[in-house]
Protein backbone atom coordinates (compact mmCIF):
# COMPACT_ATOMS: atom_id res chain seq x y z
CA UNK A 1 0.00 0.00 0.00
CA UNK A 2 0.87 3.87 -0.46
CA UNK A 3 -0.43 7.05 -0.30
CA UNK A 4 -2.19 6.99 -3.67
CA UNK A 5 -3.84 4.02 -2.94
CA UNK A 6 -5.56 5.17 0.47
CA UNK A 7 -9.66 5.54 -0.63
CA UNK A 8 -10.56 9.18 -1.02
CA UNK A 9 -9.31 12.14 1.10
CA UNK A 10 -7.00 13.27 -2.02
CA UNK A 11 -6.43 17.09 0.16
CA UNK A 12 -5.83 15.61 3.25
CA UNK A 13 -3.12 13.54 2.25
CA UNK A 14 -1.92 15.92 -0.19
CA UNK A 15 -1.04 18.40 3.06
CA UNK A 16 0.70 15.81 5.05
CA UNK A 17 2.67 14.49 1.94
CA UNK A 18 3.75 18.31 1.20
CA UNK A 19 4.48 19.15 4.60
CA UNK A 20 6.80 16.05 5.01
CA UNK A 21 8.18 16.29 1.54
CA UNK A 22 9.41 19.89 2.51
CA UNK A 23 10.67 19.13 6.38
CA UNK A 24 7.23 21.12 7.63
CA UNK A 25 5.25 18.97 9.36
CA UNK A 26 4.07 20.49 12.85
CA UNK A 27 4.81 19.01 16.02
CA UNK A 28 1.00 17.82 16.64
CA UNK A 29 -1.80 16.82 14.13
CA UNK A 30 -5.67 16.84 14.83
CA UNK A 31 -7.13 14.36 12.65
CA UNK A 32 -10.93 14.82 12.91
CA UNK A 33 -13.83 12.93 11.52
CA UNK A 34 -16.56 10.33 11.97
CA UNK A 35 -15.45 6.74 12.56
CA UNK A 36 -14.17 4.50 9.97
CA UNK A 37 -13.00 6.88 7.26
CA UNK A 38 -9.82 6.25 7.54
CA UNK A 39 -7.90 8.43 9.83
CA UNK A 40 -6.05 5.93 11.41
CA UNK A 41 -5.01 4.43 8.16
CA UNK A 42 -3.33 7.77 7.35
CA UNK A 43 -1.89 8.76 10.48
CA UNK A 44 0.20 4.98 10.03
CA UNK A 45 0.64 5.97 6.59
CA UNK A 46 2.24 9.36 7.26
CA UNK A 47 4.21 7.13 10.35
CA UNK A 48 5.35 4.81 7.17
CA UNK A 49 6.41 7.05 5.25
CA UNK A 50 8.70 9.05 7.48
CA UNK A 51 10.36 5.82 8.44
CA UNK A 52 9.73 3.76 5.51
CA UNK A 53 13.49 1.93 4.17
CA UNK A 54 12.27 1.88 0.76
CA UNK A 55 10.28 4.88 -0.38
CA UNK A 56 10.86 8.52 -0.40
CA UNK A 57 8.13 10.87 0.50
CA UNK A 58 5.56 7.47 0.58
CA UNK A 59 5.88 4.68 1.84
CA UNK A 60 5.59 0.65 0.53
CA UNK A 61 4.16 -1.45 3.14
CA UNK A 62 6.12 -4.10 2.44
CA UNK A 63 9.55 -3.02 4.25
CA UNK A 64 10.43 -4.09 7.74
CA UNK A 65 9.54 -0.81 9.20
CA UNK A 66 6.57 -0.65 7.36
CA UNK A 67 5.19 -3.88 8.63
CA UNK A 68 6.40 -2.46 12.36
CA UNK A 69 4.73 0.01 12.42
CA UNK A 70 1.35 -1.92 11.13
CA UNK A 71 1.83 -4.21 13.59
CA UNK A 72 1.98 -1.96 16.57
CA UNK A 73 5.88 -2.84 17.48
CA UNK A 74 7.73 -0.27 15.54
CA UNK A 75 10.33 1.18 18.38
CA UNK A 76 9.72 5.10 17.07
CA UNK A 77 6.20 4.75 16.59
CA UNK A 78 3.28 4.66 19.39
CA UNK A 79 -0.07 3.42 19.37
CA UNK A 80 -1.85 5.00 22.39
CA UNK A 81 -4.82 3.18 22.90
CA UNK A 82 -7.09 2.09 26.25
CA UNK A 83 -5.07 -0.62 27.74
CA UNK A 84 -6.74 -3.84 27.43
CA UNK A 85 -9.78 -4.33 29.32
CA UNK A 86 -10.02 -0.62 30.22
CA UNK A 87 -11.96 2.46 28.70
CA UNK A 88 -9.98 5.15 29.06
CA UNK A 89 -6.38 6.45 28.03
CA UNK A 90 -4.79 6.95 31.25
CA UNK A 91 -2.34 9.17 32.56
CA UNK A 92 0.00 6.50 33.14
CA UNK A 93 0.06 5.86 29.70
CA UNK A 94 0.22 9.29 28.70
CA UNK A 95 3.69 10.22 31.27
CA UNK A 96 4.76 6.92 29.81
CA UNK A 97 4.75 8.48 26.60
CA UNK A 98 6.45 11.61 27.41
CA UNK A 99 9.50 9.95 28.39
CA UNK A 100 9.75 7.67 25.31
CA UNK A 101 9.29 10.79 23.53
CA UNK A 102 12.23 12.47 25.12
CA UNK A 103 14.51 9.35 24.76
CA UNK A 104 16.79 9.26 21.08
CA UNK A 105 15.07 8.13 18.51
CA UNK A 106 16.37 4.17 17.68
CA UNK A 107 16.37 5.06 13.60
CA UNK A 108 17.42 8.71 13.81
CA UNK A 109 14.13 9.75 12.44
CA UNK A 110 11.12 11.42 13.83
CA UNK A 111 9.54 9.23 17.07
CA UNK A 112 5.68 9.53 16.52
CA UNK A 113 2.45 8.56 19.03
CA UNK A 114 -0.56 8.38 17.36
CA UNK A 115 -3.80 8.92 20.18
CA UNK A 116 -6.30 6.50 19.10
CA UNK A 117 -9.06 8.17 19.76
CA UNK A 118 -7.45 10.86 21.41
CA UNK A 119 -10.84 11.72 22.91
CA UNK A 120 -10.65 8.76 25.46
CA UNK A 121 -8.22 10.29 27.17
CA UNK A 122 -9.51 11.61 30.50
CA UNK A 123 -9.12 14.81 31.83
CA UNK A 124 -5.81 14.42 33.97
CA UNK A 125 -4.18 12.41 30.92
CA UNK A 126 -5.34 15.38 28.70
CA UNK A 127 -3.63 17.27 30.85
CA UNK A 128 -0.11 15.29 31.16
CA UNK A 129 -0.41 15.77 27.61
CA UNK A 130 -1.24 19.49 27.51
CA UNK A 131 2.73 19.59 28.92
CA UNK A 132 4.30 17.76 26.18
CA UNK A 133 2.29 19.76 23.59
CA UNK A 134 3.55 23.27 25.22
CA UNK A 135 7.28 21.57 25.09
CA UNK A 136 7.47 19.24 22.58
CA UNK A 137 10.21 16.72 22.86
CA UNK A 138 12.86 17.50 19.28
CA UNK A 139 11.97 15.73 16.44
CA UNK A 140 8.76 13.99 17.99
CA UNK A 141 4.97 14.01 16.25
CA UNK A 142 1.83 13.22 17.93
CA UNK A 143 -1.19 12.71 16.04
CA UNK A 144 -4.14 12.64 18.12
CA UNK A 145 -7.44 10.57 16.14
CA UNK A 146 -11.06 11.94 17.51
CA UNK A 147 -14.53 11.83 15.78
CA UNK A 148 -15.46 14.87 18.11
CA UNK A 149 -12.79 17.39 18.80
CA UNK A 150 -15.58 18.83 21.60
CA UNK A 151 -14.53 16.18 24.07
CA UNK A 152 -10.70 17.70 24.13
CA UNK A 153 -9.66 20.56 25.83
CA UNK A 154 -9.19 23.59 24.02
CA UNK A 155 -5.89 24.04 25.25
CA UNK A 156 -4.71 20.30 23.47
CA UNK A 157 -7.17 21.39 20.82
CA UNK A 158 -5.47 24.81 19.95
CA UNK A 159 -2.26 23.48 19.69
CA UNK A 160 -2.45 21.16 16.95
CA UNK A 161 -3.02 21.51 13.15
CA UNK A 162 -6.57 20.55 12.90
CA UNK A 163 -6.90 17.87 9.77
CA UNK A 164 -10.77 17.24 9.61
CA UNK A 165 -11.96 14.01 7.28
CA UNK A 166 -15.47 14.11 5.97
CA UNK A 167 -17.85 11.24 4.81
CA UNK A 168 -16.43 9.13 2.19
CA UNK A 169 -18.41 9.06 -1.19
CA UNK A 170 -20.79 6.51 -2.10
CA UNK A 171 -18.96 5.68 -5.66
CA UNK A 172 -15.86 5.52 -3.42
CA UNK A 173 -16.69 2.84 -0.67
CA UNK A 174 -18.52 0.67 -3.58
CA UNK A 175 -15.83 0.96 -5.82
CA UNK A 176 -13.23 -0.28 -3.19
CA UNK A 177 -15.43 -3.58 -2.60
CA UNK A 178 -15.70 -4.51 -5.91
CA UNK A 179 -11.68 -3.65 -6.71
CA UNK A 180 -10.40 -4.64 -3.53
CA UNK A 181 -12.67 -6.71 -1.76
CA UNK A 182 -14.04 -8.57 -4.72
CA UNK A 183 -17.67 -7.70 -4.15
CA UNK A 184 -20.66 -8.21 -6.83
CA UNK A 185 -21.66 -4.45 -8.11
CA UNK A 186 -24.43 -4.83 -6.82
CA UNK A 187 -23.88 -6.04 -3.58
CA UNK A 188 -21.42 -3.54 -3.22
CA UNK A 189 -23.64 -0.61 -4.93
CA UNK A 190 -26.27 -1.69 -1.75
CA UNK A 191 -23.44 -1.77 0.90
CA UNK A 192 -22.24 1.54 -0.18
CA UNK A 193 -25.61 2.76 0.45
CA UNK A 194 -25.59 1.69 3.71
CA UNK A 195 -22.18 2.47 5.18
CA UNK A 196 -23.09 6.37 6.04
CA UNK A 197 -19.97 7.04 3.98
CA UNK A 198 -17.53 4.81 6.68
CA UNK A 199 -15.34 2.40 5.07
CA UNK A 200 -14.74 1.02 8.25
CA UNK A 201 -18.43 0.61 9.35
CA UNK A 202 -18.97 -1.33 6.07
CA UNK A 203 -15.89 -3.50 6.55
CA UNK A 204 -17.21 -4.87 9.49
CA UNK A 205 -20.86 -5.27 8.93
CA UNK A 206 -22.47 -8.72 8.22
CA UNK A 207 -23.54 -8.38 4.56
CA UNK A 208 -26.16 -11.20 4.95
CA UNK A 209 -27.99 -10.11 7.96
CA UNK A 210 -28.23 -6.46 6.35
CA UNK A 211 -29.88 -8.05 3.19
CA UNK A 212 -32.18 -10.09 5.98
CA UNK A 213 -32.70 -6.71 7.56
CA UNK A 214 -33.39 -5.13 4.06
CA UNK A 215 -36.19 -7.75 2.94
CA UNK A 216 -38.06 -6.92 6.37
CA UNK A 217 -37.46 -2.87 5.31
CA UNK A 218 -39.33 -3.77 1.62
CA UNK A 219 -41.97 -5.87 3.50
CA UNK A 220 -42.67 -3.09 5.72
CA UNK A 221 -42.68 -0.32 3.02
CA UNK A 222 -44.05 -1.88 0.66
CA UNK A 223 -47.14 -2.92 3.13
CA UNK A 224 -48.29 0.32 4.08
CA UNK A 225 -51.63 0.93 2.73
CA UNK A 226 -53.14 4.85 2.93
CA UNK A 227 -54.83 5.48 6.35
CA UNK A 228 -53.21 2.67 7.98
CA UNK A 229 -51.97 4.48 10.68
CA UNK A 230 -51.79 1.68 12.85
CA UNK A 231 -48.96 -0.29 10.41
CA UNK A 232 -47.31 3.06 9.81
CA UNK A 233 -46.57 3.06 13.57
CA UNK A 234 -45.87 -0.47 14.06
CA UNK A 235 -43.16 -0.51 11.31
CA UNK A 236 -41.94 2.84 13.00
CA UNK A 237 -41.41 0.62 15.83
CA UNK A 238 -39.24 -2.17 14.31
CA UNK A 239 -37.24 0.15 12.03
CA UNK A 240 -36.32 2.56 15.06
CA UNK A 241 -33.44 0.94 17.12
CA UNK A 242 -29.86 2.11 17.67
CA UNK A 243 -29.14 5.63 15.77
CA UNK A 244 -27.04 3.77 13.65
CA UNK A 245 -30.14 1.07 12.40
CA UNK A 246 -32.70 3.89 12.46
CA UNK A 247 -29.74 6.29 9.62
CA UNK A 248 -29.32 3.11 7.78
CA UNK A 249 -33.27 2.15 7.45
CA UNK A 250 -33.05 5.92 6.25
CA UNK A 251 -30.27 5.52 3.95
CA UNK A 252 -31.88 2.80 2.57
CA UNK A 253 -35.00 4.17 2.19
CA UNK A 254 -34.38 7.32 0.28
CA UNK A 255 -32.02 4.49 -2.29
CA UNK A 256 -35.32 2.53 -2.65
CA UNK A 257 -37.43 6.04 -3.10
CA UNK A 258 -34.96 7.20 -5.11
CA UNK A 259 -34.85 4.03 -7.47
CA UNK A 260 -38.78 3.95 -7.35
CA UNK A 261 -38.46 7.68 -9.02
CA UNK A 262 -35.08 6.62 -11.67
CA UNK A 263 -36.51 3.24 -13.03
CA UNK A 264 -40.11 5.10 -13.65
CA UNK A 265 -37.92 7.53 -15.57
CA UNK A 266 -35.77 5.34 -17.55
CA UNK A 267 -37.29 1.64 -17.20
CA UNK A 268 -33.40 0.63 -16.92
CA UNK A 269 -32.34 -1.38 -14.30
CA UNK A 270 -28.29 -0.19 -14.26
CA UNK A 271 -30.07 3.08 -12.93
CA UNK A 272 -31.04 1.40 -9.86
CA UNK A 273 -28.78 0.96 -6.42
CA UNK A 274 -31.68 -2.38 -5.18
CA UNK A 275 -30.69 -4.25 -8.20
CA UNK A 276 -31.78 -7.60 -6.71
CA UNK A 277 -35.13 -5.99 -5.85
CA UNK A 278 -36.09 -5.13 -9.51
CA UNK A 279 -39.60 -6.94 -9.57
CA UNK A 280 -40.57 -4.86 -6.56
CA UNK A 281 -39.42 -2.00 -7.84
CA UNK A 282 -41.13 -2.48 -11.26
CA UNK A 283 -44.38 -3.17 -9.23
CA UNK A 284 -44.14 -0.34 -7.27
CA UNK A 285 -43.03 2.68 -9.75
CA UNK A 286 -45.82 1.83 -11.95
CA UNK A 287 -48.05 2.95 -8.96
CA UNK A 288 -46.52 5.99 -7.50
CA UNK A 289 -46.38 9.49 -9.07
CA UNK A 290 -43.17 11.43 -9.27
CA UNK A 291 -44.45 14.45 -6.66
CA UNK A 292 -44.93 12.26 -4.22
CA UNK A 293 -41.67 10.34 -4.38
CA UNK A 294 -39.58 13.47 -5.20
CA UNK A 295 -41.24 14.93 -1.44
CA UNK A 296 -40.56 11.32 0.06
CA UNK A 297 -37.26 11.93 -0.82
CA UNK A 298 -37.17 15.30 0.97
CA UNK A 299 -38.37 14.09 3.64
CA UNK A 300 -36.43 10.99 4.35
CA UNK A 301 -33.00 13.53 3.94
CA UNK A 302 -34.95 15.62 6.76
CA UNK A 303 -35.47 12.66 9.23
CA UNK A 304 -32.10 11.25 8.86
CA UNK A 305 -30.82 15.59 9.50
CA UNK A 306 -33.03 15.30 12.67
CA UNK A 307 -31.82 11.94 13.66
CA UNK A 308 -28.23 13.07 13.17
CA UNK A 309 -28.67 16.30 15.67
CA UNK A 310 -30.33 13.16 17.89
CA UNK A 311 -34.02 14.16 17.71
CA UNK A 312 -35.79 10.91 19.11
CA UNK A 313 -35.78 8.66 16.33
CA UNK A 314 -38.86 6.94 16.82
CA UNK A 315 -40.84 9.84 16.75
CA UNK A 316 -39.05 11.15 13.47
CA UNK A 317 -39.64 7.77 11.69
CA UNK A 318 -43.07 7.27 12.76
CA UNK A 319 -43.60 11.05 11.75
CA UNK A 320 -42.13 10.30 8.02
CA UNK A 321 -44.49 6.86 8.01
CA UNK A 322 -47.72 8.31 8.89
CA UNK A 323 -46.99 11.23 6.57
CA UNK A 324 -46.43 8.38 3.39
CA UNK A 325 -49.63 6.45 4.66
CA UNK A 326 -51.43 9.83 4.65
CA UNK A 327 -50.56 11.01 1.58
CA UNK A 328 -51.69 7.95 -0.47
ZN1 LIG B 1 8.23 0.59 3.68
Amino acid sequence: MSFSQIVGHQKQVEIVRQALNHGRLHHAYLFLGMEGVGKKTIALGLAKAIHCSAATGDFCGECADCARIQDGNHPDVRIIEPLAGKKEISIQQIRELEKELNFRSFSGKKKIAILNPATLMNLSAQNALLKTLEEPPRDSLLILIAANGGALLPTLRSRCLRISFGPLARDLISGFLVSRKGLEAETAEFLAAMSLGSLGAVVSIDTQELLERRREWVRLISGLRAGDYRAATDAAEVVAGSKDDSLRFLEWLESWVRDLLAYSVTRNPQDIVNIDMLPQIQRQSATTDFERLFSRIAEAKAAIGGIQRNLNRRMVIEDLLLNAVEAS
